[in-house]
């Protein structure tokens, strides 16, 4: 352990002048290489089988405060530049963060990283440098805005190295070069993130906004995370971009592997590949590709390589099932296709079954099919998940081979979502406990002592008060907006999709405005705070965010309703929002369609930062109101069961609700009523309200009264009782323990990957 002396000996050889005539730039670039160096020091050499974690995302987020945390030197950098009038929250301020993800399946990948890492498992992630990661968001006159997220440039945590990998893409060879990123765990060992990227890429090819010419491939073909879930247009790019990833993954997996003495044969001894949902798909082809080159025949390699890989679902949306109809791969990877058509004939001769084939009646290759059959292992990411791809949604898969399905309920870092981001919580939890729980989260359960302890309960809202106050401030910084930290918190952050039903919390939002009005006040003044980003292309997600927006001005221009709602939506969502965002928030909006979100981390990170959940029993929410009992959170709405029971009857009419109560009616209608016309965009406002009257694909409707009795229920215990709340959020804390990510990556190791064996 370095004391601060000594750090500050360190940073002025690296900046060759003293800390206080440093710019942060400067301090930010030391620190970054002495981090790089020390990390270094913790690669150690890998016996037995390594994993490789391939995923088309990590959204690993700001790494400087997080590496010094694990590398236990967080502490003495503070004290050594706050010796020299230096702040490390503006040190903090001056590193971009690397958004190479979407959201929650990028994030679990990063969390998934640390845990490896600390748990002292030899596992490497493999992805792709994007040069531009997931968008900036802004708004404009209510709309959403999008622009380029530039990372690199200037200096940044992706080493180059000289390994490069020739892969062929439309029967043209490209050069992939290896970048990595130093992973270090909590008191842990030193794993790699390996991203590859083309030397030509060329960032001159933006246009407007983030437009880019998609048919350029030496020049685009990492330059931007793709930024839309959710449409047609450029599916090729996708398809070149997936494949550059596995196969200069595949070939450095195999060159590792034969370095370390592996006859290929042998594969499954050196090996595991854990496939991050269904993008990293193309790895089975491909390495049964490159195993025939290497004089493996064809069906020798598949049992290999079924035995190397296992594959994550993580979703039931049918949307997101990745299927490719057969000419683009035929485009793209003109030598996967044979293999493709031979796996796809090996599973004909298995099975009768064609709803289970690889290649379907109408020449649509369906990557998840291919990933469930030559794989070993599938897993859902939470208990329900789990129980409905076996019983529905995959249930002929599940018939087919029941011994590969699995659960592995996802989990989150603590370093990252406690220890960073709450650093005054975890003082006190130390304090409280000893500091076990930040490599044993199950130590967190110790806290249940003091649950009746007046003492902790006070020093626990004053704690969450701090961490308002700080959001406040950040939030009048960033978008010059003031919130009140004596009201609720009620936040909703993460991606904006019509299943997580952001749109339930508007109309809600509309109806309280209503009550306001009519002198129904509510129990407490309450702050909605919003973060989300809408895929560019996604319409109608953008119509919910613009309805938002526009509300947010209506209540703000009404001197009545302004005392006791404020809508705020926070620009740009990323990670770096996140952790200021998670530990202000009192109460945690987890409102899915139940049987639609996977599992949600989201969920995870506000109950270990000590708010309450008001959720659906949907996700890992089922697992949360396990740990926590009925009492501890707030659960409303249609059950799962009840929810695929509407689906499969098809019988569900939004308009007949519409129709019936005059509530629901009466919040539809204030869409395109004069007060939000005002300050609104008709179009967008009106497409709205008819996709809920007519349609409503996600049953926001059916859930509108249950979910306003269940929130104001929480408002009202909030303002009456609030020492009980604070020893409900510290039961909500001492019961977190299950959803660390080491929970999580123990449990795929002893049961799918068995490293270091
Ligand atoms: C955790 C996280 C998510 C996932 O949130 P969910 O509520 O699980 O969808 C998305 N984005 C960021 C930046 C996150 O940190």
């Amino acid at each position: 352990m370095k004391s601060a002396k000594e750090m500050e000996m360190v940073l002025k050889e690296v900046c060759g002048k003293e800390i206080e005539a440093c710019t942060y730039e400067e301090l930010y670039t030391a620190l970054l290489q002495y981090v790089e160096e020390e990390s270094r020091e913790k690669v150690a050499p890998v016996k037995g089988c390594k994993l490789y974690y391939i995923s088309a995302e990590f959204l690993i987020g700001k790494l400087l405060s997080n590496n010094l945390i694990n590398l236990g030197l967080y502490d003495t950098v503070k004290e050594c530049l706050e010796a020299h009038g230096k702040s490390m929250a503006e040190l903090e301020e001056t590193e971009p963060e690397p958004s190479l993800g979407n959201g929650g399946l990028g994030r679990l990948a990063a969390c998934f990283l640390d845990s490896l890492a600390t748990l002292k498992l030899p596992g490497d992630g493999i992805g792709l440098r994007y040069h531009c990661g997931l968008f900036h968001q802004n708004f404009e006159n209510g709309v959403q805005n999008e622009t380029p997220d530039f990372w690199l440039g200037g200096h940044d945590w992706a080493q180059k190295t000289e390994k490069t990998y020739t892969v062929s893409l439309a029967g043209k060879d490209y050069t992939a070069r290896l970048y990595q990123i130093a992973v270090t765990g909590y008191e842990g060992r030193t794993n790699f993130l390996n991203l590859f990227d083309l030397d030509t890429i060329d960032t001159e090819i933006i246009g407007e906004g983030i437009s880019f010419d998609k048919t350029d491939i030496e020049k685009n073909l990492t330059l931007f995370l793709y930024p839309d879930d959710s449409d047609d247009a450029g599916r090729l790019l996708r398809i070149y971009q997936q494949y550059l990833m596995v196969s200069a993954g595949a070939q450095m997996i195999l060159e590792e592997c034969e370095e370390r003495g592996s006859n290929l044969h042998d594969l499954p001894e050196y090996a595991a590949i854990q496939i991050n949902d269904t993008h990293p798909s193309m790895v089975i082809p491909e390495l049964i590709r490159l195993l025939g080159k290497r004089g493996i025949e064809f069906e020798e390699a598949a049992r290999i390589v079924t035995k190397v890989c296992a594959y994550t679902n993580h979703t039931i949306l049918a949307e997101a099932l990745e299927k490719w109809p057969r000419h683009y791969l035929e485009q793209v990877v003109p030598q996967l296709m044979p293999i493709i058509e031979k796996l796809d004939a090996l599973v004909r001769s298995r099975t009768q079954d064609a709803s289970t084939a690889i290649i379907d009646g109408n020449q649509v290759v369906h990557m998840a099919h291919m990933d469930i059959h030559f794989t070993h292992s599938t897993n859902g990411v939470a208990a329900l998940h789990t129980e409905i791809l076996k019983n529905s949604e995959l249930r002929n898969f599940y018939q087919l081979y029941p011994e590969k399905f699995n659960n592995k309920t996802n989990g989150i870092t603590f370093r990252r979502w406690l220890l960073e981001c709450n650093p005054e919580l975890t003082a006190m939890i130390e304090r409280l406990i000893g500091p076990g729980f930040k490599k044993d989260a199950s130590e967190l359960e110790k806290l249940m002592n003091f649950v009746d302890d007046d003492a902790v309960l006070e020093e626990l809202a004053d704690i969450k008060r701090d961490n308002k106050k700080a959001l406040a401030d950040w939030l009048k910084h960033n978008q010059n907006v003031t919130v009140n930290p004596d009201s609720m918190f009620a936040v909703q952050s993460k991606r904006l999709h019509e299943y997580k039903r952001q749109q339930l919390n508007l109309l809600y939002l509309i109806h309280q405005y209503f009550e306001i009005r009519a002198g129904h006040t509510p129990a407490a003044p309450v702050t909605a705070v919003f973060g989300a980003k809408a895929a560019p292309a996604y319409t109608i997600a953008k119509d919910i965010i613009h309805a938002l927006l526009t509300l947010s001005k209506v209540c703000e221009s009404d001197p009545e309703v302004s005392k006791w709602l404020q809508i705020v939506f926070i620009e740009n969502y990323n990670v770096t929002a996140a952790e200021k965002l998670i530990p202000a928030c009192d109460l945690s909006e987890q409102i899915s369609l139940a049987s639609k979100e996977a599992s949600g981390t989201g969920n995870m990170k506000f109950m270990l930062n000590g708010a309450l959940t008001l959720g659906t029993m949907d996700g890992a929410n089922v697992e949360i109101a396990e740990k926590v009992g009925e009492e501890n959170i707030y659960i409303f709405g249609q059950s799962s069961a009840q929810v695929i029971r509407r689906y499969s009857h098809g019988d569900y009419c939004a308009r007949e609700w519409y129709e019936i109560d005059a509530n629901i009616r009466r919040a539809i209608n204030f869409l395109t009523g004069e007060e939000m016309l005002k300050y609104g965009r008709q179009e967008h406002l009106e497409r709205l309200k008819n996709e809920l009257i007519g349609k409503d694909w996600f049953q926001t409707l059916p859930d509108f009264n249950a979910y306003i009795v269940r929130k104001n229920q929480a408002i009202a215990d909030y303002a009456q009782d609030p020492k009980d709340w604070a020893r409900r959020a510290l039961i909500n804390i001492s019961r977190a323990g299950f959803f660390s990510s080491d929970r999580t990556i123990a449990e795929y190791n002893e049961e799918i990957w068995h490293l270091g064996e």
